[in-house]
């Protein structure tokens, strides 16, 4: 099952910083992509579905695909979402709650109207920092208090945490077990699997420069 891993969705390519550069997939390559899987046959999976799969083992249709998209940039809100009600997609969120409102990120108000279509809304933190670094009470802080906002804007339960640059520790993943997070996202890549831990999941990171090919590829779709 893959579970892909966007950031930036834009319609022209704004930025020159190669960090941005490299977050960002051109909007005519996200639709083209959307399309092809919808082509293909394939439709969403909440996390909440594939959590249900891997954890209580509920049958999982064929060609099911999770969308996820990290650090909450406005972009994801103005484009990725209409492109995603166009295909039929839901994907899921995972937002910086400190980042909320603030310049080129996702509102509250936009939050609030993405889950009410179906969006996960999810936690990234309070802040974008290396949690395998933090105390564990400062992390526990980071977890439950980013967790707290977001429901509260969104108006539904956070259950998935996004380890900010992937980086997770085994600490770590049993604090969210304590919290009641029922899973978690790294950036190890790969599909997730029977064999997975639902605390470290693996994605398949969709690049700036994949051509539909390498997305094809990447997915085992029929090449386009
Ligand atoms: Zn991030």
């Amino acid at each position: 099952m893959p579970v892909l891993m966007y950031h930036r969705i834009d319609v022209s390519l704004s930025a020159r910083d190669p960090v941005t550069v490299h977050l960002t997939v051109m909007a005519s390559a996200f639709e083209a992509q959307l399309r092809a899987l919808h082509g293909a046959g394939y439709r969403s999976l909440t996390l909440d579905d594939l959590w249900a799969a891997l954890v209580e083992h509920v049958p999982v249709p064929p060609r099911r695909v999770v969308l996820t998209f990290d650090d909450g940039y406005e972009d994801n809100y103005t484009v990725a979402f209409p492109l995603l009600r166009r295909y039929g997609f839901v994907a899921a969120f995972f937002i910086v709650t400190s980042t909320v409102g603030k310049p080129d990120h996702l509102t509250a108000a936009q939050l609030q109207e993405m889950a009410r279509a179906g969006m996960e809304i999810e936690s990234h933190g309070q802040h974008h920092v290396d949690f395998s670094r933090l105390p564990l009470a400062v992390a526990r802080g980071e977890l439950l208090h980013s967790r707290e906002a977001i429901e509260q804007w969104a108006g539904r339960p956070v259950t998935f945490f996004a380890y900010p640059a992937g980086r997770y520790t085994a600490p770590l993943e049993r604090l969210l077990g304590d919290l009641h997070y029922r899973g978690a996202v790294t950036e190890v890549p790969g599909l997730v699997g029977p064999a997975s831990d639902p605390f470290a999941l693996e994605r398949v990171r969709v690049d700036h420069d994949d051509s539909l090919e390498v997305f094809a590829r990447k997915l085992h779709l029929p090449a386009p």
